[in-house]
């Protein structure tokens, strides 16, 4: 089993390439950010709670992310492989999907790191909010935030794959299939 942790800054193409995995690996895909706007979508309890964190472009709480993770990876740990998108995004997020991901016999094969300026990211997000109508892509202020967020919480837990020998950069500028190709020559190493 491939599980694999597709990381980045906002804007970096984790949900592009994630769903290529998909297409043509049969991995099952998790993006917390997809689950949290649809439990917004539909108003539940925790989307009321996340959306206000999200629209300000913070990071929701390490206990509810984790929380919607766990019930998850108990019901695909058969799947051929599980992608990562967006989990984690903190150093105790990392630690707590080791443990989920051991409960169930399962580990994390590598965690590829979508390399992308600042500039680039801030001009993709832009385009984006023309077409997401998601409130976080709409703001240049938010976006900003975003990425500093990113760069302060998220960034960190590079070296935590370093240490487990896990990490594997990927120039994350070029066409979606000069990305797609570098992703795919890494996971044939794996
Ligand atoms: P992007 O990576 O483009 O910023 P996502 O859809 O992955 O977009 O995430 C959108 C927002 O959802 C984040 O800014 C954050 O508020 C929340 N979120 C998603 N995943 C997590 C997570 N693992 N931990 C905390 N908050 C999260």
């Amino acid at each position: 089993m491939l599980n694999i942790v597709l990381f980045g800054p906002p804007g970096a193409g984790k949900g592009t390439h994630s769903v290529k995995l998909v297409a043509d690996y049969e991995f099952v895909h998790f993006s917390t950010g997809d689950i949290l706007r649809a439990e917004i979508a539909a108003k539940t309890e925790l989307g009321l709670l996340a959306k206000s964190v999200m629209d300000k472009g913070e990071l929701v709480s390490d206990d509810i992310v984790i929380g919607m993770m766990r019930n998850k990876i108990r019901q695909n740990k058969d799947a051929k492989g599980l992608v990562f998108d967006g989990f984690p995004r903190t150093t105790a997020q990392a630690e707590a999907l080791d443990k989920l991901l051991e409960e169930n016999g399962i580990a994390v094969s590598a965690m590829l790191m979508l390399d992308v300026e600042k500039q680039e990211l801030i001009k993709r997000l832009q385009k984006r909010a023309e077409v997401s109508g998601r409130a976080d892509d709409a703001n240049i202020d938010i976006i900003n935030n975003r990425i500093e967020v990113y760069n302060d919480q998220t960034l960190p837990i590079v070296d935590y794959y370093k240490n487990q020998n896990k990490f594997k950069p990927i120039d994350g500028l070029g066409t979606i299939e000069e990305i797609y190709d570098r992703i795919q020559a890494v996971i044939k190493t794996l």
